[in-house]
C-alpha cells in the first residue's frame, strides 16, 4: 500500500537529537563519516551475509558508496548498495536508541555545551547526526534479497516524528538524502566534500565516489576519493599517524584521539593481523554488564563481527581494535569462537601485546596519567583474573604513596627501587579515601624510619591485594595488620605494663587483644587488623551483598 503511516521517536532519540544539534555544531562535519561509517557498515554485512548467499550480490556490483551533491535542490545524498533495510528495521534503526544506559547517560550530560559534545562523542551520535546539518533528512531502502516491490522511505524534520511508506525500489541497499540547512550549505561544495572524506574516511575498504551533476557544458562527473585499501593491510610504514587516528575513530565513534595504537601481523600457523587502541577516555558504559566490546573481527577481509569478545580477556575489554585472522572458518560463530584452539592462542598473544603496549605508554608520564585515571579500576581487575600475567598486569598499577602525597602516580618498580636495599616487603595501607589513608596513625611509624607506604583506596584495591602476594618475590604486606616485623627495637613487648591488661579487660568484649606498641609516635592507641581478619573494606562489601 502507499500509505505513510507517522511514528513518534522514543524519548531518548528526541533529547539526544535535541542535545546533539545544540553541542555538536562547530564538529558538525562529523555527520559525514558517521553516515559513511553506516554505509560501509552495510556493505560489510552484505559481504558476509552472501558468504552463504553469493546471489545476494547484484551481479556485477561490488560493494560500493557513493556521495551526490545536487545543488538545486540542495540536497547531499550517501547511498550504499549493501545490506539495506525493511520496514520493520528502518523503524527499529531510525526510530530508537537501543543501548542499554542511555537514560542513564543522558542524565549525566550537564547542559555545558563544551562538556556534553565531548560526551555525545564518546556515546556515539551516529545516524542521527544528519540532523546536525540536515533540517530534513529522507531515507529509501531496500533489503539485500527482497523484491523490487519492497521499498521503504523514512522522512523525518528531526522534531519528534518520522513517517515510513512502502515505495518502489530498483536498486537494494540505502540512501540517505540530507536536505541541509541553510547554514549548511558549504557541504555542497566537492571541494569541501573531499576534504571531509580525506580527513574522517580514506581508510574506508569499499570505494568512495563523489559524483557531480552536470553544470553548463560541464558532463556528470564521478570521481574515486579513497584508496579502498583495509587499512590494517598496509604496511605499517605506509600509513600516517592522521590515518590510524582516523581509523580509531571510525571504529569506536571516539571523538578523541586515541592514545596509542599497535598494528601487528603475525605469520605462519596462527597467521593473524591485529590493530589494537588505546582510548583516551572511558566510554560510559564500562561498568554496565551488557555493554558491546571487542574487537571487530575479519576472515580474510570480510567482516565477519563486532564485538568479538572472544580475543582479550573481560579486564582489557576498553581496548578497541581490529582483528583478521585468514585462516579461521568463514562461518564461524561466537560460540565456536568460545572454544576453538587457535581464538586462545590469539587471544594469549594480544594479551601480552596490549600489556607490552601499556607498559611502553608508561614512559610517557603524562600519557599514562590520562590512561590510568581512566582505566586504573579495570586494570586491578586483572590482578584477580588474569594469574598468568599477573606480575606484567601488576607493573601497570600506580598507587598514592606517603613519600609522594596527592599524586598516584608510583609503580611498584619505583617502589622497589626507592628501598633501602635491606628492606624485604612492599608496605601498604587500606583506607576509605585519600586523606583517611594519609592521616591514619598506622603511618606514624613508617615515616619515623622513612619507610614508604602505598595508599591504597579504591573500593578494589583490598580485593586486589587479596590476589597480589609478592611482586617479583617482594612480599606485599598491610601496614594495619597484626606484627609489624620493622627492625629489632619495634614492638618490643611492653606488655608486663599494668595499664596494658587494664585496657584489656576492659575491652575484652570488642578486641582481641591489646598491645604496648612502638608502631605509634602521635597517636596513642590505633586498631589494628588480626593476620586472618577480613579488613573493613571487604567486611562492608560482603554486608552489602547480604552475607
Ligand atoms: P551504529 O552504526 O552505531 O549501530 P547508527 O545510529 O549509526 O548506530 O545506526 C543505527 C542503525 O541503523 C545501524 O546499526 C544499522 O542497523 C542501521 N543503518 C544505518 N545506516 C544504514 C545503512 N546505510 N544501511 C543499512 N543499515 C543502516
Ligand atoms: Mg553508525
Amino acid at each position: 500500500s502507499a500509505e505513510k503511516q507517522t511514528h513518534g521517536f522514543q524519548a531518548e532519540v528526541s533529547r539526544l537529537l535535541h542535545l546533539m544539534i545544540h553541542s555538536l555544531y562547530s564538529n558538525r562535519e562529523i555527520f559525514l563519516r558517521e553516515l559513511i561509517s553506516n554505509a560501509s557498515d552495510a556493505c560489510d554485512k552484505l559481504r558476509f551475509k552472501a558468504l552463504d548467499e553469493p546471489s545476494l550480490l547484484e551481479s556485477g556490483n561490488d560493494p560500493a558508496i557513493s556521495l551526490r551533491i545536487d545543488k538545486e535542490a540542495g540536497t547531499l545524498t550517501i547511498a550504499d548498495n549493501g545490506i539495506g533495510m525493511n520496514e520493520e528495521d528502518v523503524i527499529e534503526n531510525l526510530g530508537t536508541i537501543a543501548r542499554s544506559g542511555t537514560e542513564k547517560f543522558l542524565a549525566s550530560l550537564s547542559g555545558d555545551q563544551k562538556k556534553d559534545a565531548q560526551l555525545i562523542g564518546q556515546f556515539g551520535v551516529g545516524f542521527y547526526s544528519a540532523f546536525i546539518v540536515a533540517d530534513r533528512v529522507t531515507v529509501e531502502s531496500r533489503k539485500a534479497g527482497t523484491d523490487v516491490s519492497a521499498g521503504v522511505r523514512w522522512e523525518s524534520d528531526g522534531q519528534g516524528e518520522f513517517t515510513v511508506e512502502a515505495i518502489e525500489r530498483a536498486e537494494q541497499g540505502t540512501a540517505v538524502v540530507l536536505h541541509l540547512r541553510k547554514d549548511a550549505r558549504e557541504f555542497l561544495d566537492d571541494f569541501k566534500i573531499r576534504q571531509v572524506v580525506n580527513q574522517y574516511s580514506d581508510h574506508v575498504a569499499f570505494p568512495i565516489t563523489l559524483v557531480t551533476p552536470a553544470e553548463g557544458d560541464d558532463e556528470e562527473k564521478a570521481e574515486t576519493l579513497n584508496s579502498a585499501t583495509a587499512l590494517w593491510q598496509r604496511p605499517r610504514q605506509e600509513i600516517s599517524d592522521e590515518e590510524y587516528q582516523n581509523f580509531y575513530k571510525h571504529i569506536s565513534h571516539d571523538f578523541q584521539d586515541a592514545l596509542s595504537w599497535s598494528h601487528n601481523k603475525v605469520e605462519g600457523k596462527l597467521e593473524y593481523t591485529s590493530l589494537l587502541y588505546i582510548p583516551a577516555r572511558a566510554p560510559f558504559d564500562l561498568y554496565h554488564r551488557e555493554a558491546n566490546r571487542g574487537l571487530k573481527l575479519y576472515v580474510q577481509r570480510v567482516f565477519i563481527m563486532d564485538d568479538a569478545q572472544q580475543f582479550l580477556p573481560q579486564y582489557l575489554r576498553f581496548i578497541k581494535g581490529v582483528i583478521d585472522a585468514p585462516n579461521l572458518p568463514l562461518n564461524v560463530s561466537r560460540e565456536l569462537l568460545q572454544d576453538y584452539g587457535p581464538v586462545q592462542k590469539i587471544r594469549a598473544a594480544l594479551t601480552k601485546r596490549v600489556l607490552q603496549m601499556l607498559k611502553k605508554l608508561g614512559n610517557d608520564e603524562e600519557k599514562y596519567a590520562t590512561f590510568w585515571s581512566q582505566f586504573g579500576q579495570v586494570i586491578k581487575e586483572g590482578i584477580g583474573e588474569d594469574r598468568d600475567n599477573q606480575e606484567a598486569v601488576a607493573a601497570l598499577l600506580r598507587f598514592a604513596s606517603s613519600n609522594q602525597p596527592g599524586k598516584v602516580a608510583t609503580s611498584l618498580d619505583q617502589y622497589l627501587e626507592n628501598k633501602p636495599a635491606e628492606q624485604d616487603k612492599i608496605y601498604y595501607l587500606l583506607a576509605d579515601s585519600p586523606s583517611a589513608a594519609e592521616n591514619s596513625p598506622h603511618l606514624e611509624v613508617f615515616r619515623k624510619k622513612g619507610i614508604e607506604v602505598l595508599l591504597l583506596s579504591d573500593p578494589v584495591d583490598e580485593w586486589m591485594v587479596s590476589y597480589l602476594d609478592s611482586y617479583k618475590d617482594v612480599k606485599l604486606i598491610n601496614a594495619a595488620r597484626g606484627e609489624l616485623d620493622l627492625g629489632e627495637e619495634t614492638d618490643k613487648a611492653d606488655n608486663d605494663n599494668p595499664l596494658i591488661g587494664r585496657l584489656g579487660s576492659i575491652l575484652a568484649e570488642r578486641v582481641e587483644a591489646v598491645r604496648a606498641t612502638s608502631r605509634l609516635v602521635d597517636s596513642p592507641a590505633c586498631l589494628v587488623l588480626a593476620e586472618d581478619q577480613l579488613g573493613p573494606q571487604m567486611r562492608r562489601m560482603l554486608e552489602a551483598a547480604g552475607q
